[in-house]
């Protein structure tokens, strides 16, 4: 029988208190604008759960891909509903089995005026459906768990529960600013942040005509497959090329990527502020490339008033992998490109700089004028997804 809601859960405990009405209302107008145009009947919240109401001709399982990305959802389950009588819940229940070998039944009762205790709906229910199919109840390793969450109109009930992603609805943590490249790690970083509620912005930073259009069009595709998970972002695309020449031609070679990525920095901090965002995002890792020493990083990170957030720097590569693989970008950013940062490198960059010398560096540079320049002549590009 085709289901006729979706009950939707999200992780109730963290979000006791104040926060949670405004946490609920953020997470519907996720939901909603994520299943848009997939003919659903509307997003209602009811008695500390998420309803969406279908139609005959909702599209389930795309709605059903859809809520799989959603953040702040723990589970989401198709589901019928029916009245307060546990004959009919006892039906209900039964056109939603196959024949499994062996059931429980759960009982969640939020309408507390319901006559019949929670455990003597199970009773009922339980017996009627284990005696008219000759399934056996099974208390310890059930194969089917049939739900039923009795609210004040009647109650739901469902077989199927798949586990959402969890975290926080995109937007109650409020907004960020991710140094995006072509890269494994940055996209990783980007669904940390977005499944703790952020709504993320992207910069990239690009050496054209160095580096090929091919690689600007690699992050767009990145940017879009995590947009999955967000809905409409914009990516800033800045030349850094000009920058870069300057460093080569005016400073000591040793410091040159540290020297690049505080200009990367800068211009992300200034991005940033024009689109109200309070923190940058990284997906840098410690001690997995010559920039990211404890040192390199402090000589780098201290060019910011904002605070940068690195939700990578203690995993291994492994779990990176992994995560990349399950959020959908890993196949993408294994795709060859050309990285800006590796433009003009000598064999032997420096891995403890100290920030003293790499100011001095610096101040062979006219700063301002190229912040000015770069900025001037990076272009935004919308990315547009459902959510
Ligand atoms: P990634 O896999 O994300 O590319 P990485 O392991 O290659 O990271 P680095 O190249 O040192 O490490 O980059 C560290 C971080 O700096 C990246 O995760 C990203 O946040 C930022 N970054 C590097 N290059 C760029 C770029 N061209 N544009 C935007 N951000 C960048
Ligand atoms: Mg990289």
């Amino acid at each position: 029988m085709k289901p006729e809601y979706f009950v939707v859960h999200y992780a109730e405990v963290a979000i006791k208190g104040k926060n949670r009405p405004l946490f609920e209302r953020i997470l519907i107008e996720n939901i909603s604008k994520s299943i848009k145009g997939l003919k659903a009947n509307g997003v209602k919240r009811k008695y500390g759960r998420i309803i969406v109401n279908l139609k005959e001709d909702s599209k389930i399982e795309e709605i059903k891909e859809k809520l799989s990305k959603v953040p702040g959802i723990s589970s989401y389950s198709p589901a019928l509903k029916s009245t307060h009588e546990t004959k009919d819940m006892a039906e209900k229940a039964l056109a939603l089995l196959n024949k499994p070998k062996s059931l429980y039944i759960k009982v969640k009762r939020s309408f507390k005026q319901h006559p019949l205790k929670s455990l003597e709906i199970a009773k009922e229910v339980g017996t009627i459906v284990s005696l008219e199919k000759n399934i056996p109840v099974d208390f310890v390793e059930p194969e089917t768990v049939i739900t039923i969450e009795v609210i004040e109109s009647g109650a739901y009930i469902y077989t199927e529960k798949n586990a959402g992603i969890g975290g926080l609805p995109v937007s109650v943590s409020g907004k960020v600013m991710v140094l995006l490249s072509g890269g494994i790690d940055s996209p990783v970083a980007s669904f940390l942040t977005l499944k703790r509620g952020c709504r993320n912005i992207y910069v990239h930073f690009h050496s054209e005509p160095y580096t090929k259009e091919s690689s600007r069009k690699k992050v767009e595709k990145l940017a879009n497959i995590i947009a999955e998970y967000q809905g409409q972002t914009r990516v800033y695309m800045v030349p850094l090329i000009n920058i870069q020449k300057e460093i080569m031609l005016k400073t000591d070679k040793k410091y040159r990527i540290i020297l690049y990525r505080r200009f990367m920095f800068r211009l992300a901090e200034a991005l940033a502020w024009k689109n109200k965002a309070k923190a940058l995002v990284t997906g840098e890792n410690l001690g997995q490339v010559a920039s990211q020493t404890i040192e390199n990083i402090h000589s780098i990170h201290t060019i910011v008033n904002l605070p940068v957030i690195q939700p990578l720097i203690t995993y291994d590569k492994q779990e990176i992998i992994n995560l990349a693989e399950k959020i959908g970008t890993f196949e993408t950013s294994i795709e060859p490109h050309d990285d800006c940062c590796s433009l003009f490198l000598p064999k032997h960059p420096a891995t403890k700089s100290d920030l003293k010398t790499v100011e001095q560096e610096e101040s062979k540079l006219d700063v301002e004028s190229l912040i000015k320049e770069a900025l001037k002549n990076t272009e935004k590009v919308t990315i547009n997804q459902d959510l």
